[in-house]
């Protein structure tokens, strides 16, 4: 899952989470105040611009379109 936290260099003010898709590496970043909200940011991306998780594997993916998972598909199985 492609979601890394940046906390804010003074300590106690929060961060930035950033959500990646693994396949082509668009990014949404989303501020926080005292703890990231991984759900909260989720449900966003679902909701507002049709992101979706899924699993290969046992690892899971974060994913912005349909053709980003047709695209990972291909590099995950030309990989075997
Ligand atoms: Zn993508």
């Amino acid at each position: 899952m492609s979601k890394t936290v940046e906390w804010n260099a003074e300590f106690g003010t929060g961060g930035t989470m950033i959500c990646k898709c693994d396949s082509c590496g668009k990014e949404y970043k989303f501020k926080f105040k005292s703890k990231p909200d991984y759900k909260g940011c989720g449900q966003k991306l679902k909701e507002k611009h049709g992101w979706f998780s899924k699993n290969y594997d046992g690892q899971w993916y974060d994913l912005c379109s349909d053709e980003c998972k047709l695209d990972l598909e291909d590099k995950l199985y030309a990989e075997q």
